[in-house]
């Protein structure tokens, strides 16, 4: 048998060791500079990432979920108005709705684990405003589906794409498909920074001058305040960090994409195990793979026996999408989420675990399966 190995989950102190010696030097620099708030450094930031996912605006806040509740916000949602949004979602997408004063209207998931367009359009109403498709685990929704009927009932599209930066459908990256697309640079986050940070991009030029005033008090260039705002900016120093990430993100993306095709060839033949397609197998995707979500047979064992192995796996929100949280009294029934709760888990999937992890994580999962 294999030496025992630990494989956490996520390594949050790795995030600063992979590049300790220029994450210090930029750090240095930018605390010497006193270059705090709204600085070059963030300009530069937005920049490049406007050119990576070639759209025209990209604008830093503060985090994803305040980046979702400002687009919703400057659609002027009215507190009667709906918008569709996923269950199998971090809360965030759904509590944005609700601060924005909407109602968020809860979708059943498809098979692959995203947005199902058909339940979509059934949970369209007279009351409907919005839609928001979230890119869940890298992956990129069905968005022509999507599009159409966001088109055929004169929706809003706004794209969560917090775990998704990168990812493409039919070519097109994740987050540009429609009025506004928000990002995280959470440190668990494929592109991340030290701490909180987010990101709203855009090809409108009048919602992106109002994101622009809106995340700073609602003040103009010279200070004026043109509208009711508030604090959700980007730090200097996060942006900075973020800069250098980006720069070498697609390397980033690339290993992810190879562990994936390491789990699929180690772990493909299993009967007892659904796997998330493999990198390259579908001409319309390109996944980033912030996650590696599968489905087990036995999940609960499975996670157990892994834990016992010194793996670290995890079981998306909590164990629960949005409609499973009784205090939130949804009273819907969606099935296709129901049953994935009962058998979805992550595997680890980041940059800092090697090939011998991934190897080992696969030969306690095929013990575990008697083979
Ligand atoms: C992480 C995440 C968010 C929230 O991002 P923050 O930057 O932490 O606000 C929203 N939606 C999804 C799907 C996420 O995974």
């Amino acid at each position: 048998m294999d030496k025992k190995r630990h494989v956490p989950f996520f390594n949050y102190a790795g995030v600063f060791a992979e590049f300790r010696q220029e994450y210090t030097r930029i750090l240095h620099n930018i605390l010497e500079r006193g270059a705090f708030i709204q600085q070059s450094d963030l300009e530069s930031f937005e920049n490049n990432l406007a050119h990576y996912l070639g759209v025209k605006h990209a604008i830093g806040v503060a985090n994803c979920t305040d980046a979702l509740i400002i687009a919703l916000r400057l659609i002027d949602l009215r507190p009667d108005d709906e918008v569709i949004v996923p269950s199998h979602t971090f809360v965030a997408t759904a509590s944005a709705v609700h601060m924005a004063g909407g109602t968020p209207v809860l979708t059943d998931c498809g098979p692959d684990h995203l947005m199902d367009p058909s339940s979509a359009r059934a949970a369209v109403s007279s009351k409907t405003r919005a839609i928001i498709p979230v890119q869940l685990n890298g992956r990129t929704c069905r968005m022509d589906d999507l599009q159409a009927i966001a088109r055929e009932n004169n929706l809003i599209i706004i794209e969560d794409s917090a775990q998704a930066l990168g990812s493409r459908y039919k070519g097109k990256p994740a987050g540009t498909f429609g009025l506004a697309g928000t990002y995280s640079f959470y440190p668990a986050k494929s592109l991340n920074c030290f701490g909180d940070g987010g990101a709203l991009v855009t090809n409108d030029d009048s919602l992106a001058e109002k994101v622009r005033l809106m995340r700073d008090h609602g003040r103009n260039g010279e200070g004026e305040i043109m509208f009711w705002g508030l604090n959700s900016r980007l730090d200097n120093l996060q942006a900075a960090i973020l800069n250098f990430k980006l720069a070498r993100y697609p390397l980033d993306i690339q290993r992810r994409r190879e562990v994936a095709a390491l789990y699929q060839q180690k772990l493909g033949d299993l009967k007892e195990l659904k796997l998330p397609p493999a990198p390259g197998s579908e001409s319309d995707y390109f996944d980033i793979f912030q996650n590696y979500e599968i489905e087990a047979s036995r999940r609960d064992e499975l996670k157990m026996a892994l834990h016992e192995d010194g793996v670290d796996t995890l079981i998306q929100w909590n164990g629960k999408p949005i409609h499973h949280n009784h205090e939130l009294k949804f009273q819907v029934r969606l099935p296709r989420t129901d049953a994935l709760f009962a058998s979805c888990l992550m595997l680890p999937m980041n940059t800092m675990i090697t090939n011998e992890d991934v190897d080992y994580i696969c030969k306690r999962i095929r013990h575990f399966y008697g083979r």
